[in-house]
């Protein structure tokens, strides 16, 4: 690689996942030294594929490649460059590079469209430091919500002053904002972090619709007791009812299509071997890819849990603790991306994200669009996440078809 030369998309991503604040896996937080090195870097590659590019006031980074009509609203293609602690390599960052080798490859034709597209690296978007997901993509959203200002991470800094140790002014956050009418869509290249793709043997998917979550906290009421002295017909075992509970999760989750639910955590409380369990607390994830069938099997869920609880005299609260709608990619969008899957001689497969994405919150900013390429065994946020070379070329390929016959 001379200094002169884009590298290829693999040593972009080798070189990413060497700015890590760890030296096991990849941690690379928002507003960290290692988030500026990414910037830099990336920054110069932008460059390098013919875009000008800043940095915005939430730390984004962004590159703009000119259209014929320098008026027109411009397509935004990107993903983020933070990760999860101890993270695989390619979450975010697939998305970020791809995108620079497109209008590498635009630039290298001398070609242009009549519309600007413009390249996005989100500084946050997995939420790590602060416990806030999404505030690159919210702040360009014009939806940041500065009261997440005073947020601290673990070691006490608050989210102010470490914008104000990165060298920007929390309070331009708002210029970070863009207008609707200056952006026609935002399209996002990922990882689909999920076995689907590999098991229908194609390299990448449509997004249609990025699910919708709600999280309880549950907690079951028996009464504890001496584990040889009373009966079983007698007992109001609170973990034994708990894991009917658990069950009907997964009962009702595979009744639903496109849903499904999850129990993350069991804690009994106060636990001992020779002690019946008084009081179990679990945690449920609950996603479907439609708001209104989310709710349909919330309530189902929560009567159905009510009624076995009753039927072992045991009491059931429920907690509600997250809840985030499902958001709905572009038909206009999915339409255009079909068209460039079928032109670069891929089946436009279609498929829901079960995780969330930088797009939720480009949607309240334009239309969105997402192509999902396929990873080694659904594995992700974790150092053995893998995508294949061909893979990723599929996904270059793909985003070009689409570019080229958009409007
Ligand atoms: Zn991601």
């Amino acid at each position: 690689m001379t200094s002169s030369t884009l590298p290829n998309i693999s040593e972009m991503i080798c070189r990413l996942a060497q700015l890590s604040e760890l030296s096991n896996g990849i941690t690379r937080q928002f507003l960290s030294s290692e988030h500026r090195e990414a910037n830099a870097l990336v920054c110069r590659w932008m460059e390098m594929a013919g875009m000008r590019a800043h940095q915005d006031a939430i730390g984004n980074i962004i590159g703009r490649y000119e259209g014929l009509e320098t008026d027109l609203p411009a397509v935004m293609i990107g993903s983020h460059l933070d990760t999860v602690v101890n993270a695989g390599k390619f979450d975010g960052i697939l998305g970020v590079v791809v995108a620079i080798h497109c209008i590498s490859a635009l630039y290298k034709e001398k070609k242009r469209y009549r519309f600007p597209i413009e390249v996005i690296g989100f500084a946050d978007e997995e939420g790590t430091r602060f416990q806030s997901t999404y505030l690159g993509s919210k702040a360009v959203a014009g939806t940041f919500d500065f009261t997440s200002l005073g947020r601290r991470d673990v070691n006490g800094t608050s989210m102010q002053d470490a914008l104000l140790s990165f060298g920007l002014e929390p309070d331009k956050i708002k210029n970070a904002a863009r207008k609707p009418k200056d952006i026609s869509a935002y399209i996002e290249i990922h990882i689909e972090q999920g076995p689907v793709l590999e098991e229908q043997g194609i390299p990448a998917g449509i997004v249609t619709e990025i699910t919708g979550a709600v999280r309880f906290q549950v907690t079951v009421t028996g009464t504890a007791g001496h584990a040889g002295t009373v009966p079983i017909h007698l007992r109001n075992d609170a973990l034994v009812s708990a894991c009917e509970c658990v069950l009907m999760v997964e009962e009702i989750a595979r009744k639903h299509p496109k849903t499904v639910g999850t129990v993350g955590q069991i804690t009994v409380t106060a636990g001992a071997s020779n002690v019946i369990p008084g009081e179990t607390v679990f945690t449920i994830d609950l996603r479907a890819a439609d708001n209104e069938i989310r709710h349909k099997v919330e309530h189902e869920l929560i009567s159905e849990m009510q009624r076995l609880c009753q039927k072992r005299q045991t009491k059931i609260s429920l907690k509600k603790v997250h809840e985030a709608p499902s958001v709905t990619c572009s038909p206009r969008i999915i339409n255009q991306l079909q068209n460039a899957f079928t032109k670069s001689k891929h089946k436009p497969y279609c498929l829901p994200s079960g995780a969330g994405h930088d797009a939720a919150a480009m949607a309240d900013l334009t239309d969105v669009g997402m192509i999902f390429i396929r990873c080694k065994e659904g594995v992700s946020h974790n150092p053995a996440e893998s995508v294949s070379e061909p893979d990723i070329q599929s996904g270059l390929d793909i985003l070009l078809e689409f570019l080229n016959a958009y409007d």
